[in-house]
Parts: structure tokens; C-alpha cells; sequence
């Protein structure tokens, strides 16, 4: 369908002075409405592209009507407009994680076995040095000739994104390194809030009605990654230097050394006490897990009144040589472990348990408290998980409770206390109707989650359904925020995920809505417009069938290759017995449970007519494989079985599937290679009694090579 346009602006040279001046008025309304949006909120509703066309068509008319230019005009603004999206940044050295310990006993474990590997006698003493593990967020500084010149986020560890601007905003970073740095130097560290900035800066957001953070890791992380390097430098980010990446040449022997090389080139490393300037004694060197485990308690103790969150000890072997012997395992060096604290708690009073309604029905109770410090963050609201939970621990309005909360996962509620109960209480009764529709709400067999089953009448599934449709990984239309989608549904303009296809007819109403013009109109159209064509793994995804995220329908797409061979193939799976419905359960990650739920969710007369109408309007593209290279196996379906050696099961299906192969979990008659790894037990014997091609790691990785 050709993008409408009846919109369309009448050009610059015809307007008369009035109308310019009118337009320019209303142009400059929008601009400002949008610049809040972006640069404040963090919440966009238009495009890059369209904000671009208001500035331009602004700057035409008061390029032609000079008389109309303002000095608090938009255009008249100086500084960039920042980017949509980080560049990303290539790790040359890998950033990696830390394997845990939670107990003693793990710690003990953890120093034995690196002296193993070592093959160290008894009587050699093994240095490991002990620091706080900070919750932040790690980020890579790079500096050549002693100038920070990139600044890169984790990312998956492998690629980052590029927030060097905004890192040069953080105070606590030095620009510029004394002489006798290296000529590369790249120094890896922790971004992070101390807890009363993080409590300030919510009041703040508070006061200007912006977001709220959950905690000071979320503010940290939200503050590092914005896209106008001025809300970063306005934000109180610190910054903790405790390992490196690449270097140009050798700055010490010890972990220990490069931490005072760090803090004589201007770094704060962690462990720092701020109470007392200059001093960083609360780092130790142990040779003995006896030693660390101290290190930990004192910490532990110590942990409420610090001025930042910590979520552990992080235990480092201290000797470089020995660092680079012990190498790593998958995703963390063998080297070190992050000795990690349990949750903190604290106690308050629970006013009230709300029910909220998500978006497949799942009604989940809500704690609201008496807002408590829970180990230095404030604290208003905790999840009760279910309805199962809420009554094992049976929690009730108005008693004391014990809310914990760790890392970055919502709070929760831990228990009540029920000795300090007032008389006369009563356990919660869970609502066996939806709170948002009335409609019944039941729970099936085996399943925790009691469901509202609404369906289409539930206001609140079928908004949050139209949120999960609209949004990023789904359809991605820009403008058609979660605020915007709830509105439109108030004024009924939009109830089924068609009717957004089917907006235009509102553009006349939509002109009038306060700080929307022509132009916000004509752009969310247009941006509707564009996604009248889809990609199956988006549309998928869209439809928020349980349990299927992003990778499953991306599988689904995979294996279906068009929507009408998905509905077509589904729709015989209804006979369990059907080889159509053995044919999904093949399908890699899709087990019974999930292979039910896609079955349930065509088998709904209101779903199928929801994709019916879909189809209408839109073009489903069919799916096109995305591999680069052409292989022996591509087109093959393969079964990895058993302990791989030279890579993971992860990155062996990976690469299988770029190379244009089927991943599939079960061996049948339709697999072609089974790839069995140490260990293999049944799916070999399958392969065997089958007569499949079974191959071994090196014959795979020969056949995969290209
Ligand atoms: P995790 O994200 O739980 O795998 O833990 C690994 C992360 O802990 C690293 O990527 C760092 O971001 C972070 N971290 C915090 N403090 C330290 C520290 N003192 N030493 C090493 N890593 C740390
Ligand atoms: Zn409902």
C-alpha cells in the first residue's frame, strides 16, 4: 500500500507571513515538546528522521521570512544532536566475567584448586589479593600516549558500545595520564553511583517527573548509556579502575602493583574509603583462604554503612605470571572468583498487596510498603511472586515484613512477622476474578501463575499485548510509545494490534491532541506505514505467544519459512500424534510445554482471527536465512550431543546455524549428522539405530570449515 499523502505541507514560497508565522510557532512547540521527550526522558516518540524534517522545515521558513526567526528559537541552538544508537567497539582483549563463590567451603575449594593447577608444593605460599566487588557496571578506557581517547561498555564481552563522550564527562576519570604510562594502556574498571547521589538524583527525577531508578546500579547504567553526553555529565558516575585490557608493555608484576600504579595515575581503585581521603587500606593480600574468608566478614559488616553497593569480595590470584598459567575457563579467567554476599534485608511495614495484570493474564501480587533503606536504597514496592508464595508465607496487609533485595532483581518480600501481627488480621484472599475486567481468573494444571481469563476483554492484557506488539524487538514503531498506546486505547482508537494499521482514519482528532501537530501526526503515520511489511521471526514475536521470546520465534521463522506454512502446519498439530506436531517439537529450545502453547495459541478462534485480520493489512515477509557462507552443511539438520571439547554447546550451534544448518535438540529421521562429543549416551544410540551420519567434534569441525 503507497504511503498516503494527503498531508502533505503546502511548499515554503506559498505560505503568506501569517501562515508562516503560525506554522513556525507551532513547529517550534513541537521541537521543544520532542527535545524534552528525547533529552530528558529518554523517551522518544518520533524518529530521528521526521524530528530532522521539523528542524528543516523550520529553518526553510525562517530562512524565507527572516522577520520570523526568534533567539530562543530551536534552530538557533548550538551543540550536536547526538546519535540514535553507540558505535560499537571491538574488545581486543576479551571483557569477562567472574565465576561465584557463595560459600566457604567454594572459597576453600577455589584456592585448592588453583594451587592443583599450579602443581604448587605445600610449602610455596600462594598470594591472592582480596577487593570489594562494586555493582556497577565495567567499562574499558583506552589510552594512547597517555590520552583516554575510547571508552567502551562490556557489551557480551566481545564487542561494546562506544561511550567515550560520556565517559570523559565522569569527574573521577583522568583525562590524561603522567609520563611513564604506557604507550597503550587500557584500564578496566567499575562505573557506578555512591548510594546518596543515587538518592538525590531520584529526588530530583522525582521533582521533574523523569524516570525513577530501581537502584544505584540501574542509575549508573542508565546515566553511562544516554545518547546526549549532557544528561551524563550532569550525572554524579564515579569510577573504580581494578584490572587491564591490552598494554603496550608490563607496568608491574603483581595485581597488587598495578593497583598502585592505577592510584598513581590518578585512579580511584576499589576499596578506597572516602571517609578517610587519600587512604585506601581496606584491600588485603591473603595466602590463605582462612585469610580472604576474615577479608569477607569484615566487609560484610562493614557493608551497610559504606558509600556505594558492593555485591562481594572479589578474590584475585596476585602474581601475574601465575594469572596468565591459569588462563581461563569459557567466560571467566581461572585466576579469580567474586565471593558473593547474600541479599540485603530490612524490615517495614506492608500497607497494602495490589494485583497487577500482565499481558498474558499472569496475576502478580504486589507489596506496597512503608518506604524502607534496604542496605542504602529506598524501597516502596516488593513482589509477592504469586499466588502460591503469598500464601505459604502468609503475608498480610498491614503486617511487619522482611523485604530483601540483591543486585539488580526487584525486591521481594522475604516473610512477615507474624508475632508483631495487630489483632484481628486476615490472610490475604487472592482474587479468583481479574481485578482489571471481573473475568474469571484460574489456574491450570501445574502452573503457578493464576491467569485472568479475559482474554480479549481484559483491558489490561490486550494494552499490554498492544505494548509488547508495538515495541522494539517486535514491530518497532517509533512513536508508539507505552503512554501513547495506553491513551489511544482509553479513546478506543486502537483495541486490536490491526487497528494501529488502521489509525489514519483518526488523523483529523489526532491533529487536535495537546503538543501534537501536523507533522507528529503525518510522522507516527508514516512510521506505522513502514512496518506494513515485516519480517516472520518480528511478526512471531509480536503476537506474545507464552513462552515465545525473540530466539524462539526467530527458530519458528526459521523452520516455518512463511506464515502461511506456519498456520498451515500448526493447524494439523492439533493432533499430537500428527508428524506436523512432532516436526515442532524438533524444532531446537521448543519443548512440550512451549510446543503446547503455540499449539493453544493458534487453536483460539479470537487469536486466529487477530492474525487473520493482520494479514489484511500487512506483508508478512518470508523468512531468508542470513548465512554468509555456503557449506557442506548448509540446508542440514544436525544434533549436537554430549561434551564438546574445543567449544561450547552455545558456540557450536552458533556456527552451525550461520553456516545455513538446522539445530535441532532430538534425533529423528529427518537429522542428517549427530555430532556426538564425550559422553554421548542416548541420542547416540538413537543415531545408531536410525543409521545417521554420526560425526566427531574434529570431523565437524572439518565439514564446518569453509
Ligand atoms: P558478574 O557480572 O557477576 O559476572 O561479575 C563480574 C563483574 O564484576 C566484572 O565484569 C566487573 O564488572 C565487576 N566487578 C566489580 N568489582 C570488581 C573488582 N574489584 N574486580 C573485578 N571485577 C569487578
Ligand atoms: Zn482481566
Amino acid at each position: 500500500m503507497p504511503p498516503k499523502k494527503k498531508n502533505k505541507l503546502p511548499p515554503v514560497a506559498e505560505l503568506n507571513v501569517l501562515e508562516a508565522a503560525a506554522e513556525a510557532a507551532q513547529l517550534r512547540k513541537e521541537i521543544k515538546h520532542h527535545d524534552i521527550l528525547y533529552h530528558q526522558k529518554d523517551a522518544p516518540e518520533i524518529s530521528d528522521a521526521s524530528y530532522d524534517a521539523l528542524r528543516k522545515r523550520l529553518e526553510s521558513i525562517e530562512n524565507a521570512f527572516p522577520e520570523l526567526a526568534t533567539k530562543d528559537s530551536p534552530t538557533q541552538k548550538v551543540g550536536e544532536k547526538p546519535a540514535r544508537e553507540f558505535a560499537k567497539v571491538r574488545h581486543t582483549v576479551p571483557m569477562l566475567s567472574l565465576s561465584n563463590a557463595f560459600s566457604e567451603e567454594d572459597v576453600e575449594d577455589f584456592v585448592d584448586r588453583v594451587r592443583k593447577f599450579l602443581r604448587l608444593p605445600d610449602d610455596e605460599k600462594l598470594e591472592i589479593l582480596a577487593e570489594p566487588k562494586i555493582d556497577g557496571l565495567s567499562c574499558s578506557l583506552r589510552y594512547e600516549n597517555g590520552v583516554l581517547v575510547q571508552a567502551a561498555t562490556r557489551g557480551d564481552g566481545e564487542e561494546g558500545e562506544d561511550v567515550t563522550t560520556n565517559v570523559k564527562t565522569i569527574k573521577s576519570i583522568p583525562q590524561k595520564l603522567p609520563k611513564g604510562a604506557p604507550e597503550v594502556l587500557e584500564v578496566r574498571g567499575e562505573v557506578y553511583m555512591t548510594r546518596r547521589d543515587f538518592e538525590h538524583l531520584n529526588k530530583m527525577q522525582e521533582l521533574t517527573e523523569q524516570k525513577i531508578f530501581a537502584n544505584p546500579r540501574n542509575a549508573a547504567a542508565g546515566s553511562l548509556r544516554q545518547l546526549d553526553p549532557n544528561i551524563t555529565a550532569s550525572r554524579p558516575l564515579r569510577f573504580f579502575g581494578y584490572a587491564l585490557g591490552e598494554v603496550s608493555e608490563q607496568i608491574a608484576t603483581t595485581q597488587e602493583g598495578v593497583r598502585q600504579k592505577l592510584q598513581s595515575w590518578g585512579f580511584w581503585v576499589p576499596g578506597i574509603d572516602f571517609r578517610k581521603p587519600g587512604k585506601h587500606l581496606r584491600t588485603a593480600v591473603a595466602i590463605s583462604a582462612e585469610g580472604l574468608l576474615k577479608f569477607y566478614e569484615f566487609y560484610y559488616e562493614e557493608r551497610p554503612n559504606l558509600e556505594y553497593d558492593i555485591d562481594g569480595i572479589v578474590y584475585k590470584v596476585n602474581d601475574l605470571e601465575y594469572q596468565r598459567r591459569l588462563g581461563f575457563i569459557s567466560r571467566s579467567p581461572r585466576w579469580a572468583i567474586a565471593h558473593k554476599f547474600p541479599a540485603e534485608q530490612a524490615e517495614t511495614i506492608l500497607h497494602k498487596i495490589t494485583i497487577q495484570v500482565g499481558r498474558t493474564g499472569t496475576l502478580t501480587p504486589v507489596a506496597e510498603l512503608e518506604p524502607i533503606n534496604v542496605g542504602g536504597v529506598m524501597v516502596s514496592r516488593a513482589t509477592l511472586h504469586n499466588e502460591d508464595e503469598l500464601q505459604r508465607k502468609d503475608v498480610r496487609e498491614g503486617d511487619y515484613v522482611i523485604i530483601q533485595r540483591a543486585g539488580d532483581v526487584i525486591p521481594q518480600v522475604v516473610k512477615s512477622l507474624p508475632e508483631k501481627r495487630k489483632r484481628g488480621s486476615k490472610p490475604f484472599t487472592f482474587p479468583d476474578h481479574c481485578p482489571e475486567c471481573g473475568s474469571l481468573a484460574v489456574r491450570e494444571d501445574g502452573e503457578v501463575a493464576r491467569r485472568c481469563t479475559g482474554g480479549l476483554v481484559c483491558p489490561a492484557q490486550a494494552v499490554e499485548r498492544l505494548k509488547h506488539f508495538a515495541s522494539r524487538s517486535a514491530f518497532d514503531i517509533e512513536g508508539l510509545g507505552d503512554k501513547i498506546i495506553q491513551s489511544f486505547w482509553d479513546e478506543k482508537m486502537i483495541q486490536t494490534p490491526a487497528d494501529i494499521f488502521r489509525l489514519k482514519k483518526y488523523a483529523a482528532d489526532l491533529k487536535e491532541r495537546e503538543g501534537w501537530g501536523e507533522l507528529s501526526v503525518k510522522n507516527l503515520l508514516a512510521a506505522i506505514e513502514q512496518r506494513r511489511t515485516i519480517a516472520l521471526d518480528r511478526f512471531i514475536y509480536a503476537l506474545g505467544i507464552r513462552q515465545v521470546g525473540q530466539a524462539t520465534a526467530k527458530k519458528l521463522a526459521q523452520h516455518y519459512g512463511s506464515l502461511e506454512n506456519l498456520l498451515a502446519q500448526i493447524k494439523q498439530c492439533k493432533d499430537r500424534k500428527s508428524d506436523a506436531f512432532q516436526s515442532l517439537l524438533e524444532i531446537d529450545d521448543v519443548g512440550p510445554a512451549i510446543a503446547e502453547d503455540i499449539v493453544n495459541f493458534f487453536a483460539e478462534a479470537h487469536n486466529l482471527r487477530a492474525v487473520k485480520d493482520l494479514q489484511s493489512e500487512l506483508t508478512v515477509e518470508d523468512h531468508v536465512r542470513t548465512q554468509t557462507r555456503e557449506s557442506p552443511v548448509t540446508g542440514k539438520t544436525v544434533v549436537f550431543t554430549g561434551k564438546l571439547v574445543t567449544m561450547s554447546r552455545e558456540e557450536a550451534k552458533a556456527q552451525a546455524e550461520s553456516l545455513g544448518a538446522k539445530v535441532s535438540g532430538s534425533v529423528s529421521k529427518n537429522t542428517d549428522y549427530v555430532v556426538a562429543g564425550e559422553e554421548a549416551g542416548s541420542k547416540l544410540k538413537k543415531a545408531a539405530a536410525l543409521g545417521i551420519k554420526v560425526l566427531s567434534e574434529e570431523e565437524w569441525q572439518n565439514l564446518a570449515k569453509v
